[in-house]
């Protein structure tokens, strides 16, 4: 995306609208992309400072990471992204990076995507997850697998059995 226009017109902005290529936004519970994740917004020139602002769409079909169910999950991100044309803080660069008068758009808006979403996919926030002895899906109810014991409790209770 070339910004000359707009880096030479401060108090202007330049709308933009741009699919993503879902290969570099892979998740292990991601089992697909039902709808190309969409990319809208502006990009504003203030008195020189650029700063891209809008949003990511995206719908996934995701696999619960506690009870391996399937679900869809509709995501919007939202973008607000300072742009430099030169490197100012080599330690903290908090701003992504123009070459030249090119930004690369595809990368700021996959980047953005990969660190704004949650790595945790539950099919619900509280997703009770599979017993571990049996399998059971404990969001159905109980399995009737008595609960582990704490080994700690275990030693107590044979101490206590030895003083009888
Ligand atoms: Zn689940
Ligand atoms: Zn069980």
């Amino acid at each position: 995306m070339n910004l000359h226009e707009l880096l030479i017109h401060p108090g202007t902005s330049l709308p933009f609208s741009r699919e993503l290529s879902t290969q570099r936004l892979s998740f292990p519970a991601v089992l697909s992309y039902p709808e190309t994740p969409l990319g809208e917004g502006e990009i504003e020139n203030s008195a020189g400072v650029l700063t891209l602002r809008g949003h990511i769409r995206a719908l996934m079909h995701c696999r619960c990471d506690r009870c391996a169910r399937e679900f869809d999950r509709r995501v919007e991100i939202p973008l607000e992204v300072p742009l430099a044309a030169e490197l100012q803080d080599e330690e903290n660069p908090d701003y992504f990076l123009l070459e030249g008068d090119e930004l690369d758009l595809d990368d700021v808006l996959e980047t953005s995507f990969i660190l704004n979403t949650d790595s945790l996919f539950l099919c619900r926030d509280d997703c009770k997850g599979l017993c571990p002895r049996c399998g059971a899906d404990l969001n159905e109810g109980p399995c009737g697998c008595k609960p582990e014991k704490d080994p700690r409790l275990a030693v107590l209770e044979q101490l206590l059995d030895n003083k009888e």
